[in-house]
């Protein structure tokens, strides 16, 4: 099926070739019916939520609380308000930092994460570490790119408070068994995050059945607009949360003397929302759900598993992240080129793919290299892009070497 044709942009060149979009991981692009749902907010009933008796603001207000319940059902989440719109995976983490572990940990207490997490679930918990004395703990991966688990569960002790852990790696695609990993924090009473934002647009994620405190991610890697994300808040977690922004919406009731919070969740959405991207974000669940999720997963698995074995034939190519299970990304270097002329000549082809450290130095640190290529893909990729892409790339390592 031709799923290119929602996708205004994937009709485009880029320097005078058909755009092939292999730079998911980073970005996804956004189908009409996103775009027109924002266009048709901003031309028809842009105003502010929650605030007037307006038509039109009672308009944008059920619209973008609808949304709030799209996403609560997308996650499995018992109730709408288990949900807070933030402006993305990083906003999440840092709410989850400063709102909960701010107040929950002291000094001495651990937080563990892994060798393979993304800057955003790194610098948050060093920066609250420095703060209150905790410490961060860091769990290590083989050469594949997997946790090791028995090392990971030695890790485990009643000094060990939260598990901050990402579902899928960015770097490598690497699917983490963050069930068991779950259950293994539930034996010893931690709380447990999940960062979200590579698992959410490929394949189903189910906060319930996990069973996890929190989990975050971004709106604009599941084909809805920059600037929106998401945070699952398990209920219980919320009454051991503070506010650590204040403003307009959060509140009750405000005097000099004292102020009242409103409840959960607008007590952690202070200021005008992202409006039109809460509701772009809607418009993407729906058009996800339209297609389902369990198709996406296929088509992508489908997809990997193809690119995965013909890059795997060219001479010379080294992959990061062998792991058994996988999503949708391959890393790679090619010995002796640097993987941005790779990127580079790639791109005089009109294929974007991403080059560098991927926002995971210390990953990249554990493997000893700068940097690698990267292809990540969405449903929306084909198997004729992926041939025209190793074309492509066996003439630029013909015109590098
Ligand atoms: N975690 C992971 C695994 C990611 O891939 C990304 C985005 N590359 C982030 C966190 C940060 O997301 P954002 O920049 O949208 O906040």
């Amino acid at each position: 099926m031709d799923f290119q044709k929602d996708f205004p942009i994937l009709k485009s060149n880029v320097n005078g070739q058909p755009l092939i979009y292999f730079d998911n991981a980073a970005t996804s692009q956004k189908p009409n019916a996103v775009i027109n749902t924002i266009s048709d907010y901003y031309k028809n009933y842009n105003s502010n939520v929650h605030r007037g008796v307006h038509e039109l603001s009672q308009k944008a207000t059920s619209i973008y609380e609808s949304s709030r319940k799209k996403i609560q059902k997308f996650i499995g989440a018992k109730s709408s308000t288990e949900i807070i719109f933030t402006k993305g995976t990083t906003d999440g983490i840092n709410v989850v930092a400063f709102s909960w572990a701010e107040t929950q940990l002291s000094k001495g207490d651990e937080i563990i994460i892994t060798t393979m997490e993304h800057h955003s679930n790194i610098v948050p918990w060093q920066i609250l570490c420095k703060k209150i004395g905790a410490k961060l703990i860091i769990s290590p991966i083989n050469e594949k790119g997997e946790i090791i688990m028995r090392e990971f569960e030695n890790l485990i002790s009643n000094k060990t408070k939260l598990i901050s852990i990402t579902h899928v790696s960015n770097s490598l695609g690497t699917i983490n068994p963050v069930e068991e990993i779950i259950q293994l924090g539930r034996k010893n009473n931690c709380k447990i995050l999940i960062d979200a934002a590579q698992s959410i647009p490929h394949f189903k994620v189910d906060v319930a059945k996990m069973d996890c405190d929190f989990l975050v991610f971004s709106g604009h890697k599941i084909f809805a607009p920059t600037g929106i994300g998401i945070l699952y808040v398990k209920k219980d977690r919320y009454n051991e949360m503070n506010p650590y922004q204040g403003g307009g919406d959060m509140i009750k009731d405000v005097s000099f003397e004292k102020t009242t919070y409103n409840d959960p969740p607008h007590k952690f959405e202070a200021g005008t929302p992202n409006i039109s991207g809460a509701i772009g974000l809607g418009a993407a669940i729906d058009y996800v759900n339209k297609i389902g999720i369990d198709q996406i997963s296929n088509l992508e698995d489908e997809l990997l598993q193809y690119a995965t074995e013909k890059i795997s034939s060219i001479n010379k190519v080294k992959i990061f992240g062998t792991a058994e299970n996988k999503a949708s990304v391959i890393s790679f270097n090619i010995n002796g080129l640097h993987p941005f002329d790779i990127g580079t000549l790639l791109d005089q082809s009109g294929i974007a793919i991403r080059t560098g450290h991927h926002c995971t130095q210390p990953l990249m640190n554990f493997y000893d290299i700068p940097g690698t290529a990267r292809i990540s893909f969405a449903f929306y990729n084909q198997k004729t892009e992926v041939d025209f892409f190793i074309e492509s790339l066996k003439r630029a390592i013909i015109m590098l070497e």
